[in-house]
Formats: structure tokens, C-alpha cells, sequence
């Protein structure tokens, strides 16, 4: 095979990264990525086999295999490169360049995503718009995004999202916005950017060549380099900012009523350059916007901003608002009824988000049977026929169990779908039908069970109506678990072990409240090396939900041995005792087994000691048939400094042992000792393997990692009832709520039953209700809690409360009440749902 020569010509509809996201075999070119934990190289031939054709591969993944495959491809095209990335974008620029067309660029540390959506929305009476899928805003986003433009489109909107410093300028040369929308900045630490600051001029950087700026003058930060500095850098480019308090720009104002808010803009007298703004000599618009909380009345300003600059009057902005609705950006998964689980996806109605909800289908390992309920793809601009095609390509290709299409259209072409059939027996099934009512009526809601299914329809199909059949009701209090925030905990330690060094995850006690199968599937998509778990009966969980990595039980006993061995589970050894027991249960079963061996070298609590190192020695040289897997020990202070002596103690006394049992056993397991704070801190610890917990869920041992993790949970409950008290009377048992003024209360639907701790009673803990903090009032009851919510106006019952989150962190609350993030997470009751989401 020779490669091609470059520059790479393609007539390819779809750029490639991710070998999942394939639609459409014939029409993708497949850009192959050596990355840190994925390398792309290792899809090929399978691409080849589904039909792709043309491919760009990397030098450095070039591996003999991989060359081997590529040459018995003998009718593809294959590319060479150095970076199959900075190749992506060389096409995307040049595509770009061939378009003549407005392209509404987006950055800012919030909302562009919504902005994006919402604009896009907004537009869509007037225009033919493109967009980015979901959040694709990145360096490989940006570039798949852009390629996307046709020849129909006549407006785009592409968002750009950077985390280090120079990434912008290759962004802006991609997109190449002539309009620009500076959304925001946030307050939050990244490393790579010193100060807030250089984070802006890194991000205008997007605007550099834009005839447009949009942004909030209010941050004040911004406004400052838009004015020393931006102004010079891109001399011609018209500014409209908008503020609350300036009196330059458009002055901005607005009213939170109950459902709605009103805004009035006035563009200032003296402001006279922008001659073709529709209201000058202080006119302005006052309009009805379908949303109350602060950061979705930014986000629409920006967007009305937007249509006055493209010549929308006032009448057809208010009618235009009344269109949009929130956007969620998540993939949620939730229990549903009859065994199943449902994934609830109203959005991004096209094929990119189709793919991208469907790999998330195929993601869950949960349940086997995989179905999805689809309603017709409007405006996506892809002929009809040629679009179903794809979607039916789509349907057979990730092995769709059950296929449930619902619309006019679908219903039209729906000789196009087939189904997989093994042995000339048909896997599966395909159902259509015109309408929602239709399907709602078919009682073929009743026959599915046991499965994932996927929802995902247009707005106007109405699917709530058909989540709301499938999904189990809750109670109002939920656990919501962010995976892509476990995603990045994740990598933020791959990082710091590098590629060396291999990971366990305990996913103990319920993954530490999270939730045990659903990050369970996560870690393994992720490829993670290890998992374990307290007890075997966690670990029988796991492997009767899908979860084939191996599982170490670090609390095995006699009557689990049974178990430990039919699902291929791997006990850890602690004694002499349980040694004895486990090897006489392996020998009567004629067994080989792999075993974890735990040293004791200062935690004291399980572990063998260096006296008991003889007997264990002499066990395992005359039983063979135990396969010490790994070698390991436990760390008791490794997050406290006061500590690190005996913290450095415990790997030499660990080492001492190790080497000792290596030797007499004539091989060398795999050894590891530092737990999440071990890992942060010790890197002389990190060994074999290391052991990743309570870091996975958020909560880091040192500031500087605080700052790269994220919160993975939010505990949110809601308000049954809301009352008004004379403060001569007192709230909850024992008279304990006492009150010093004419109080608001607001009754929510968790107690110490569900995991919120009694000791916030009495005004030791806060919620949040609205993003304000509330007192709890009086004792914590066992379902039930009172607060107070005088402070926090506009309050509903059924509104929500948040009791720990990003805003009001687990390790705030411990320090409240004298414990640890640990007990918080882990105290949460089962009883609370968990719902699990991905951006
Ligand atoms: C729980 C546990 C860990 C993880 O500890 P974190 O502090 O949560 O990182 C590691 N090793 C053992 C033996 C554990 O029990």
C-alpha cells in the first residue's frame, strides 16, 4: 500500500474521530488518534469492514499491525500524518474558506452551549442554520462542526471552549466568526491561565477578525480588555455591549415575575455610532421572556442582541421568545418501569445527536436489550432520503433490539430499516407508527421490559408523554450523578500516574453512594484496570449488571467462597485464617484461583503481619493453584503532613514484605499501596497500580487538585409546603425551632432517612432554594426537614432545593457537622434515586 500524498481531498459528508459515531460508512472519511488512553489506530480494520474508505492515520500509530491491516486494504485511501487533529482542522479551514456566509461565533465560561441552541432556535424563521452538535466546542468539535456547512445553509453558529492558553487562534482561523457573542467569565481556577485576565484575552482571541462583538459590559473584566485592548487588536470591529449599571451601550434592565420576566433595553442617547440599531434617541423594547433565573436572562439578552444587530424588530424578537424552551444538554439516564431504564434525550434533533445518544445507548451494559423510540428528523437539511437511510444504517449497526419510529415520515420510509438476522432468525424488531397517540394506544409500552431504552423525538412529537409511561415516579429527592464530571476525576489521575502506573477503582459501598453499576459501566467503557468492592455480594451485583473488568472483595468470607468463584471474583487474603480457608475451599474443588494478598503495615484493621509472613509463605509455595495476583497495603495517613514519616514507614515496611514474598513464591505481583491522597501526594507510592476513591467523586487531598476536580454529585429534594409563622410560635419537635422574626418556612422532602444527617437540625446546616442558602429549622425530622426561606423571594412549593452540590460542597457540609466527605456521600439512602447524566 502506498499512502497518499497530501493534501488531503475528500468528498467525504463526515469527518471522523470516534469510530462509534459512524452513520454513514461511505460518506465518512476516519481521522485515527493516538491518544493517551484511546488510539484510534486500533479501529481501522474494523472501519474498513463497515465500509470506510478513506483514512488519515498518525506516523507515531503507525505500529507493524497497524501496517499489516492497512496494506491488505487495498482499494482505501490512506493519509500519513504527523497530528491526524492539526489535519482536521487543515480541512476544516479550508472548507470554511470556500462559504461566504454570517458565522455566529460563541465563547465564554457559561451558556454558550444555550446561546448556541437557543440562537439557533431564534434563527430558524429566517435562515437555514448549521450548528454545532451538542457541546462540540473543542479542538476536534470546532473542526467536525465546520465541516458540516453546506451549500443550503445560509447562517451558523459554532461555539469554541479552550483550556489552555494559544488554542483560540487555531479556532478562530476555523470558525472564523464574523459575529462574536463573549458569553461570560467565570471566577473558576484553571492552571493553565494566571489570572482571569489572560483567560479573556486568550478567548477574544475567537474575535480578532469578527465585524461583530456582543457582550455583557457587567463583567467588568471583560469590559476592560475589550476597551484597552480589543478595540486596537481588531480596530474595525463594531462593538455592542450591554449592561445594567453603564450608561453606555444598551442599557438593559429587567423584572422577575412569577413564570416570565420582563426586560427593557434603551440604547443610550449619546451612543450614535451604531446607525443601524433600530432604536435610537432612546428608544427601546420591552419584551416577555419565558425564563426567571439569572444566567438564563443573560443568555437571552445576548441572543436578543443578536437579532436587533441582524434586523429583527421588536415584534418579531417577542414572538421569536416565545418559542424557545430550556435546553438540557443531558443524557440522563433514570429507572423506568417493568426493569428497564430509560434514556430521555428531547434534543439536538439531527443525526449527529442522534449518533451520539445512540453510543450512549450502547454505552449501558445494564440490561442487553437495547431499544429506541424515534420520531421523524425535521430541518436536519439532509435529503430524505438519504437521511433515513443513514438513521436505518444506524439502527442496524449498534444492534437495536427494538425499533419503535414514529412519525409520517419515518412511517414512509420505513422499508429502509432491516433488521440483523443470525442463523436467518431475525434479532430484532421494527415497529412504526404515524402519530405518538398511536403508539401510546398500541399497549406496546406493556412488552417492553428489561431493556435501555432510548426516547428521542422532536418537541412537536410530544415524548414526555411517553417517558412519563415508562419511567418509575419518584419521590422528589434525587441523587443526580454527573458521569462526564467522574470522566474528568478520572483523567485528572491518569494524568498524574501516567501510562505506566495502572488504576484500581474502589467502587465500594455503592461507589461510594454513587451508585455502584452505573459508574461500574462508566470505568469500564473508560478502561479502567480494576475495580473493588467491600463485600462479594457488590461484587455479584456487578457482574449480573455487566460488568466484566476484574473485581477484587476486599471483605470476603467462608460463606461467600461459592459465589467469589462462580462470578469469577477475586478475594483478598488477610490472614493466616481466611488463607487457610480459602485454599481448603479451592483444593476440594480441584479450583485455581487469583488472589489479592493484604499486608499490614500500620493501618492495623485487616492485613498480615510481618510474623504471620512465614505462614502465609509456607501456604502459598505448597498450594499452586493460588495465583497471587497482586500485593497490597493500606495507607493511614497519607492525606495529613503531619504524617508523612510514617507514611514513608509504611512503603518501606511494605516493601520489606513484598520482596519477601515475591522472592519465596518465585514471581512478582503486581504491588500498590496509595489510596486517592497517596496517589496526590506520594509519587514514589504510586507502584504497580494505585487505588482511586473518594478523588473519583470530587474531593481531592491538596488545594491545587481541588481545583481540577469536579463535583460528581447533586443531592436535590423539593418544597411540599410552604407556610408563614408568627414568631411566638416554634417549628418541628421539641419546640427547637425557635424564631426571632415572622418567618417563611419551607417544608422539603428529605429527612435523616434519607441520609441528611440530624445534626444539621437547629440551623447548622443550609440548603439552597434558588441559589440562596436557607437555615434548616429545628430538628432534622426522620423524612421530612424545615427551613427557613424569609431571604429568598418567589418561592413555590414543588421548587427545588439543592442540599449539596457544585454551590454548597460535600466538604462544606462534613466540616459543618464534624465528619468527612465520605460519610456525606456514602449516608445518602438507597432509597434516594439516583439519575445519571451526561453533557
Ligand atoms: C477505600 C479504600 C481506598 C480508597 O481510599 P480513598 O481515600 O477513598 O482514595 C483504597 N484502598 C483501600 C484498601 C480502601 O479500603
Amino acid at each position: 500500500m502506498k499512502f497518499q500524498t497530501e493534501p488531503i481531498v475528500t468528498n467525504a459528508q463526515y469527518l471522523l474521530n470516534d469510530s462509534r459515531q459512524l452513520s454513514s460508512p461511505s460518506n465518512s472519511i476516519f481521522f485515527a488518534i493516538k491518544g493517551l488512553h484511546h488510539d484510534g489506530h486500533q479501529y481501522l480494520d474494523d472501519l474498513y469492514r463497515k465500509g470506510v474508505r478513506e483514512f488519515v492515520v498518525e506516523k507515531a500509530g503507525c505500529t507493524s499491525i497497524v501496517m499489516r491491516e492497512l496494506n491488505r486494504m487495498v482499494d482505501a485511501k490512506v493519509w500519513q500524518v504527523n497530528s491526524s487533529i492539526a489535519a482536521m482542522q487543515d480541512i476544516a479551514r479550508e472548507h470554511r474558506n470556500q462559504f461566504n456566509l454570517p458565522v455566529i461565533g460563541v465563547t465564554g465560561s457559561n451558556g454558550k452551549t444555550v446561546v448556541k441552541e437557543w440562537l439557533s432556535q431564534l434563527l430558524g424563521n429566517r435562515f437555514q442554520v448549521i450548528k454545532s452538535p451538542k457541546s462540540y466546542n473543542s479542538q476536534i468539535g470546532v473542526p467536525l462542526s465546520v465541516w458540516q456547512i453546506g451549500k443550503n445553509h445560509s447562517m451558523a453558529i459554532f461555539e469554541a471552549g479552550i483550556s489552555r492558553p494559544n488554542e483560540m487562534a487555531n479556532l478562530a482561523k476555523i470558525i472564523q466568526p464574523s459575529i462574536g457573542i463573549f458569553t461570560n467569565i467565570g471566577t473558576a481556577h484553571n492552571e493553565f491561565f494566571g489570572d482571569t485576565t489572560q483567560k479573556i484575552r486568550e478567548k477574544i482571541k475567537l474575535f480578532d477578525q469578527a465585524q461583530t462583538l456582543i457582550y455583557c459590559a457587567d463583567y467588568v473584566d471583560i469590559d476592560e480588555v475589550v476597551k484597552k485592548e480589543f478595540i486596537y487588536t481588531n480596530p474595525n470591529c463594531k462593538i455592542l455591549s450591554w449592561s445594567r449599571v453603564l450608561a453606555s451601550g444598551i442599557r438593559v434592565d429587567w423584572v422577575v415575575g412569577q413564570q416570565n420576566t420582563k426586560v427593557s433595553l434603551i440604547l443610550d442617547d449619546c451612543d450614535t455610532e451604531d446607525e443601524d440599531l433600530p432604536f435610537q434617541g432612546g428608544r427601546g423594547m420591552n419584551l416577555d421572556i419565558p425564563f426567571t433565573d439569572e444566567a438564563s436572562i443573560e443568555n437571552v439578552i445576548h441572543c436578543i442582541v443578536t437579532l436587533i444587530h441582524l434586523g429583527y424588530n421588536e415584534l418579531e424578537i417577542q414572538a421569536r421568545l416565545q418559542i424557545l424552551r430550556p435546553v438540557s444538554m443531558r443524557l440522563e439516564i433514570k429507572q423506568g418501569i417493568h426493569g428497564n431504564y430509560l434514556i430521555d434525550d428531547t434534543y439536538n434533533n439531527d443525526i449527529a445527536g442522534l449518533t451520539i445518544a445512540l453510543n450512549f445507548l450502547t454505552q449501558q451494559k445494564q440490561r442487553e436489550r437495547k431499544v429506541l423510540i424515534l420520531s421523524d428528523l425535521l430541518e436536519t437539511g439532509i435529503i430524505e432520503r438519504d437521511l433515513y437511510n443513514q438513521i436505518a444504517y444506524l439502527v442496524h449497526d449498534k444492534n437495536i433490539d427494538m425499533f419503535i419510529g414514529i412519525g409520517e415520515v419515518l412511517t414512509k420510509n420505513c422499508s429502509v430499516f432491516t433488521i440483523p438476522s443470525k442463523n436467518g432468525v431475525r434479532q430484532g424488531e421494527l415497529h412504526f407508527f404515524r402519530t405518538t397517540q398511536d403508539f401510546l394506544e398500541s399497549k406496546l409500552t406493556d412488552t417492553i421490559r428489561e431493556s435501555v431504552v432510548l426516547v428521542k423525538g422532536a418537541r412537536k412529537f410530544g415524548f414526555e408523554s411517553i417517558v412519563n409511561r415508562l419511567v418509575q415516579k419518584t419521590h422528589g429527592t434525587v441523587l443526580e450523578i454527573n458521569l462526564d464530571a467522574i470522566t474528568n476525576n478520572l483523567n485528572v489521575y491518569r494524568d498524574k500516574i501516567g501510562q505506566q502506573t495502572k488504576i484500581m477503582v474502589m467502587v465500594k459501598a455503592f461507589a461510594y453512594g454513587s451508585g455502584s453499576t452505573e459508574v461500574a459501566n462508566l470505568l469500564q467503557f473508560h478502561g479502567v484496570d480494576y475495580l473493588t468492592v467491600a463485600y462479594a455480594d457488590e461484587g455479584v451485583s456487578l457482574r449480573q449488571n455487566g460488568v466484566y473488568l476484574p473485581i477484587m472483595v476486599m471483605n470476603p468470607s467462608p460463606s461467600d467462597f461459592e459465589q467469589i468463584v462462580h462470578y469469577n471474583l477475586e478475594p483478598e487474603i488477610y490472614s493466616p485464617r481466611i488463607l487457610q480457608e480459602f485454599s481448603d475451599f479451592i483444593d476440594e474443588r480441584k479450583l485455581t484461583a487469583k488472589i489479592h494478598i493484604k499486608l499490614d503495615t500500620g493501618m492495623h484493621r485487616l492485613g498480615f503481619e510481618q510474623e504471620e509472613i512465614p505462614t502465609l509463605l509456607q501456604v502459598l509455595t505448597n498450594n499452586p493453584n493460588l495465583w497471587v495476583s497482586t500485593i497490597f497495603s493500606h495507607l493511614v495517613g497519607a492525606d495529613e503532613s503531619q504524617f508523612d514519616d510514617f507514611t514513608h514507614l509504611q512503603v518501606e515496611r511494605y516493601t520489606t514484605m513484598a520482596n519477601q514474598i515475591s522472592e519465596a513464591i518465585g514471581y512478582s505481583p503486581s504491588r500498590h499501596i496509595a489510596n486517592s491522597a497517596g496517589i496526590a501526594r506520594f509519587s514514589e507510592a504510586r507502584l504497580d497500580m494505585v487505588r482511586l476513591g473518594i478523588g473519583l467523586y470530587g474531593v481531592a487531598a491538596t488545594p491545587e487538585d481541588q481545583t481540577q476536580l469536579q463535583m460528581v454529585g447533586t443531592l436535590k429534594t423539593v418544597i411540599s409546603q410552604i407556610k408563614t409563622i408568627n414568631p411566638d410560635e416554634t417549628v418541628g419537635y421539641g419546640r427547637r425551632g425557635v424564631l426571632t422574626r415572622k418567618t417563611r418556612t419551607a417544608t422539603i422532602a428529605i429527612g435523616y432517612a434519607d441520609g441528611f444527617d440530624r445534626r444539621f437540625g437547629r440551623g447548622v446546616g443550609e440548603v439552597l432554594v434558588h441559589g440562596i442558602r436557607c437555615k434548616v429549622l429545628g430538628s432534622v425530622c426522620m423524612d421530612m426537614t424545615m427551613i427557613d426561606i424569609t431571604d429568598v423571594p418567589n418561592v413555590q412549593e414543588g421548587d427545588e432545593v439543592i442540599l449539596f452540590g457544585k454551590d454548597l460542597t460535600i466538604m462544606e457540609l462534613a466540616e459543618k457537622i464534624g465528619t468527612i466527605p465520605y460519610e456525606i456521600l456514602t449516608s445518602v439512602s438507597e432509597r434516594v434515586k439516583r439519575v445519571f447524566y451526561q453533557i
